[in-house]
């Protein structure tokens, strides 16, 4: 009997002992639960800070995308062009709403708001109102937003992020828009367009620079460069000139940009345009596309490498808006691609190709292989807004 009562009072220090351990271990699961919940929370709230960059190069058709290609590899650094560097493509219908071949601000306008124009038309009105553009859309999320272009800031790609206007010419009635757009960040062109509207842009906080040795000496300048919170910032009076004439970079327009804008915790989006790639298409300039061709590669090397710190809350997204000039390579035999190349080009205008475009960063979402441009504003959206 002292035998089994001593036994059964060692099975009731185990039964309680092992009561003790189930309750100490739920308790540590419950602790763990609680605080993978709040992790769950904090990587939501970090989703909320997602950034896109989108980089258009006008007129940048595949033509111009292979002479490139192959041009850099026999003539530069024998390296191939830095797309191969994106993670996945697709190809694109440029076709606007009353024409088969778009014009720069019809096809702005489909990737900026959803909605196809007619040619010449920036933005869209509905129910009197504009539709609110991916800019408008990024605002309310609280994020940044900002543009950087190699020509006015009111021409027709970067005023269909921001300006409602039936005729793309129109340049002083779409600066207004840009005040009213609560845009954090402008570089570009056009100073004369907003000579009366300067006033009210310093009403709001902006900082301005007349001229691009202003802008160079914010960039040296890391102090002022973090207490600016709105800038706009003139590279020009009107366009600038071609890239062989200009002293500066577009990457480090982009670059000044890119400081102020992912100062905001809850993201950005800022949108580049390689704006005269299609302006030497237009006048058939092999040598002067090639080498707007090179200040947007260098834009893109400069962002890839930016990428690598921000992997998981931003997007990169760069494609053209339509083709220009129809150029065609034609040498067959030539052996390399170089400056005596034998090129062609079929005509002074955009054409109706396809455009290539190439995105980069983590998505949960599919792009189907052919799309309409309409797409590339619900893509952007997907990414920016909805995750
Ligand atoms: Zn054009």
């Amino acid at each position: 009997m002292i035998i089994m009562n001593k036994f059964s009072k060692n099975r009731l220090v185990a039964i309680l002992f092992l009561l003790a351990f189930s309750l100490i271990s739920l308790i540590l699961f419950l602790i763990l639960l609680i605080s993978k919940i709040k992790s769950q929370e904090i990587t939501k709230d970090n989703k909320n800070s997602k950034s896109l960059i989108l980089v258009i190069g006008d007129g940048m058709g595949l033509p111009i995308i292979s002479a490139w290609d192959y041009y850099k590899k026999d003539s530069m650094d024998n390296n191939y062009s830095v797309l191969e560097n994106f993670d996945g493509s697709f190809l694109v219908r440029t076709r606007s709403k009353d024409k088969v071949i778009t014009d720069s601000a019809a096809a702005a306008t489909a990737y900026a708001t959803g909605y196809n124009v007619d040619n010449y038309q920036v933005g869209l009105l509905k129910d009197n109102k504009r539709v609110k553009t991916i800019m408008d859309l990024a605002k309310e999320k609280n994020k940044s937003t900002g543009i950087v272009v190699l020509c006015t800031l009111t021409h027709a790609t970067p005023a269909a992020f921001y300006a409602y206007s039936e005729k793309r010419s129109n340049e002083e009635q779409i600066a207004k828009y840009l005040i009213y757009s609560n845009i954090d960040v402008a570089i570009g062109g056009g100073k004369k367009y907003f000579k009366n509207l300067i006033p009210t842009f310093k009403q709001k906080g902006y900082t301005i620079l007349e001229n691009i040795n202003e802008l160079k000496e914010i960039k040296q300048n890391k102090e002022k460069l973090n207490k600016t919170e709105k800038l706009l910032a003139f590279i020009d009076e009107k366009h600038p000139p071609k890239q062989e004439l200009r002293n500066y970079k577009l990457s480090e327009l982009s670059e000044v940009a890119i400081n102020i804008l992912s100062k905001n915790k809850n993201g950005f989006f800022l949108m580049i345009e390689a704006s005269q790639i299609d302006w030497y298409g237009h006048d058939n300039l092999f040598k002067d596309q090639l080498n707007e061709m090179k200040d947007y590669e260098d834009t893109l090397n400069y962002l890839l490498n930016y990428y690598k710190t921000n992997k998981d809350n931003l997007m990169i997204l760069t494609l053209a808006d339509h083709e220009c000039g129809g150029l065609t390579l034609i040498d067959y035999e030539a052996k390399k691609l170089d400056d005596n190349f034998k090129i062609h080009y079929s005509t002074n205008y955009h054409t109706a190709e396809h455009i290539p475009a190439f995105y980069k960063g983590i998505i949960n979402f599919k792009i189907n292989p052919v799309i309409n441009n309409i797409e590339v504003f619900s893509i952007m959206k997907k990414y920016l807004i909805d995750q």
